[in-house]
Parts: structure tokens; C-alpha cells; sequence
């Protein structure tokens, strides 16, 4: 640390995101699609305009703006754009939050909101979630200060139905509510609509997921105008032209394509239900994801065994050195090829699941 960092940031935690290696691996850490992204976005990366890099790109991003207003009948005014739902989330934060104010999130979760905090000196409650993995909602419902959830939660899967949500957003129209729905397009049901009853609601998405653009970084926020408005002044007074012109085409022409975006989400669906199925054969316990991803334990294999030795045979998930979770795995759902890969790996990992010896 040095000697210029400034005290405020003394109990400062950076996230630690998935390993990023080099060689080939079959990666399934992160939760990223191996599907390409849609072909409208390749036609824009090869007509790209070498000579109009040399200008700033759209500093309130309109077109992308506009492409997500039409897919999910807002305004562009209701609408915020920004390098990933992580820097979204960021802007929220900064524009929202200041040291000791108060946030809920639960204690198995998305764990960028417990960085955040820490580094920021939120005020931040952290509630247990059941033993099942579900979320008890009226521990947010009866709590005094802003919440943000990840629905569907990350790592567990498990989503929350938009009752509940209203639950929490109706009960105190002073507290901002953030809906975090970076994987809401593989199951669950959104709570968008909702934007147009409650001013204190904002629902975060992304592109990194369904629609295969992790690597150029899109994020966005739908919520009333007012909020969006505040977001683009911080973002004015930080980095005004946060979205690169490549990203802003790219992502307008993704979020136009919507007969290839369902493609790709109904066929990481039937991979996941599928996959699902075969673990469940295998002796793991699955549990019902709504996502591109599968949290699983079995009875008789550690989860940091089951780990290191899909690491030896070049294949890379996520295991959580958090006690709660230190025995489940979360495993990114990839193509059909490739999950059948995995499971002849955790067939040749756990072998017979009469088997009652515990590794
Ligand atoms: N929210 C959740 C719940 C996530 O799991 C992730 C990514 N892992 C993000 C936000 C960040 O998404 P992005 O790539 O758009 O920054």
C-alpha cells in the first residue's frame, strides 16, 4: 500500500473474479457463454471503422440505449448503459451510497456487493440464507435500509418470484431496491415491469451472459427517469465516455437480434436440464437452477476434491472457500459436447455412486 492511498480505503477487499488461464482448458468458472455472440455483431467487428477510432464514441451511448428501450418497451431515458453490470452496479453505488449507509444482501451471493461495501465502508447486513439455499424475503421486506439481490442468486442458482420483490419494494418507498438479473434470461421471471409502478426499483442486466458478449463488457439499468438521470451525471463527473464506440454498435446490434438471443438461451436451457439429469445419476446433488450454471455437492466426494482433480484433466469450475458452500461447485454450462466431456470426467471422478467412500 502506499504511502498516497487514502485512510477511507484501509478495509479495502478487491473482488477476486474466476481464474482467467492461459493453454487450453475447458473453462466453465465464470459463467460465460460458449456460444458465439449473435452474426449482426460479427458483421459490425469486420465493417468496424479503422479510421473512425480516431473520434470519442457517443458519451450517452443513444443507439444502445435505444436498442434496450425497444427489446423492453422503456424509453431511452429509462435506460443506463455501462462497461459490464459491475461497473452498472458501480454507478449505483457511487451515485446512491455514501460511508455508513445502510445495504442488505445475503450472505451467499454475488460476492461483488460485499467488496463494494467493504471498500466503500457501507453499512452492510448480510442475511443468512436458508439451509436449502432459498432466500428468506422478509428479512428484506421488515429491514431498514436499501437492498440489492441477485435474482436469479449467484452461486446458488435459486431465484425469487416478482411477488416477493414487490414485497420489498412496496413496503418502503424511501429505500432503493437494486434487482441484480444477470441471469434472469435463463429461467426466473423479471421483474422489469415493475419500473413502471415504483420509483425506487432498478434492475441491472448484462450482455456477458445470454448474449455472449462478456469480453466487450455491456451492462445496463432500467429505472425511472429520474434515477437514470443522476446515474448519467456521476457518470459525466467520472468518465464520461465509459461505453466504447465498438461496444455501443455491438451491443445495439445483439440486442436487435432476438430471434438468435432466444436461440442461444433455449439451447443453453436444454443443455442445462440435461446435464442436470445426468449429475443427478452420477450421485450429486443439483440444485434447481434457473441459470447457465448447475450448484452441486455429492455425499461422498469433497468438493475441493472433485475440483483438483477436474483440474487435472484440463477442465476448470468454481469451488467457494466460504464455509456454508466449501462443499459445492459451481459449473458453467457450455455446450452439449462439451458438458458431455465433463460428465464422463465426474463419471471417471466419482465413479459408482453406491460407492461409500468419502474423498
Ligand atoms: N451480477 C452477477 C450476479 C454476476 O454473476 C455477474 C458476473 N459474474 C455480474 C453481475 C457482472 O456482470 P458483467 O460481466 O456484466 O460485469
Amino acid at each position: 500500500m502506499s504511502y498516497f492511498l487514502l485512510d477511507d480505503y484501509a478495509n479495502m477487499e478487491p473482488y477476486l473474479p474466476g481464474e482467467q488461464p492461459a493453454g487450453k482448458w475447458i473453462k466453465l468458472n465464470a459463467n460465460e457463454s460458449m456460444l458465439p455472440p449473435s452474426p449482426a455483431v460479427k458483421k459490425i467487428f469486420d465493417e468496424a471503422e479503422y479510421d473512425g477510432m480516431g473520434f470519442y464514441s457517443d458519451p450517452h451511448c443513444h443507439k444502445l440505449r435505444i436498442a434496450i428501450g425497444d427489446v423492453y418497451g422503456f424509453d431511452e431515458k429509462n435506460i443506463f448503459v455501462g462497461n459490464g453490470a459491475d461497473e452498472v452496479l458501480a454507478f449505483c453505488m457511487m451515485s446512491f451510497f455514501r460511508k455508513g449507509m445502510k445495504i442488505a444482501f445475503p450472505d451467499i451471493t454475488y460476492d461483488f456487493y460485499r467488496t463494494y461495501a467493504t471498500t466503500y465502508g457501507l453499512d452492510f447486513k448480510q442475511f443468512p440464507v436458508n439451509d436449502d439455499f432459498t432466500i428468506n424475503v422478509d428479512d428484506y421486506v421488515n429491514y431498514d435500509g436499501d437492498v440489492v439481490l441477485a435474482n436469479p442468486n449467484n452461486p446458488t442458482g435459486l431465484a425469487i418470484s416478482v411477488d416477493d420483490i414487490e414485497r420489498i419494494v412496496k413496503k418502503n418507498p424511501e429505500r432503493m431496491v437494486i434487482i441484480d438479473e444477470a441471469y434472469i434470461d435463463y429461467g426466473g421471471e423479471s421483474c422489469v415491469p415493475l419500473v413502471r409502478k415504483y420509483n425506487n426499483l432498478l434492475v441491472v442486466q448484462t450482455f456477458s451472459k445470454s448474449r455472449a458478449l462478456a469480453g466487450a463488457r455491456i451492462g445496463f439499468a432500467i429505472a425511472n427517469e429520474d434515477i437514470i438521470s443522476d446515474m448519467n451525471k456521476i457518470k459525466f463527473a467520472f468518465n464520461p465516455f465509459n461505453m466504447s464506440t465498438l461496444a455501443i454498435d455491438a451491443g445495439s446490434a445483439a440486442a436487435r437480434d432476438v430471434d438468435y438471443w432466444k436461440k442461444c438461451i433455449n439451447e443453453v436451457r436444454r443443455t442445462r436440464d440435461d446435464f442436470k439429469k445426468d449429475l443427478r445419476k452420477l450421485g450429486f446433488k443439483v440444485i434447481d437452477t434457473e441459470t447457465n450454471f448447475v450448484f452441486i455437492t455429492h455425499p461422498n466426494y469433497r468438493a475441493e476434491y472433485i475440483f483438483a482433480e477436474l483440474r487435472k484433466r484440463h477442465i476448470l469450475v468454481r469451488h467457494y472457500n466460504q464455509e456454508r458452500i466449501v462443499n459445492y461447485l459451481r459449473i458453467t454450462v457450455g455446450s452439449f459436447d462439451v458438458m458431455l466431456k465433463v460428465l464422463y470426467a465426474l463419471k471417471d471422478i466419482v465413479g459408482d455412486p453406491d460407492e461409500s467412500t468419502y474423498k
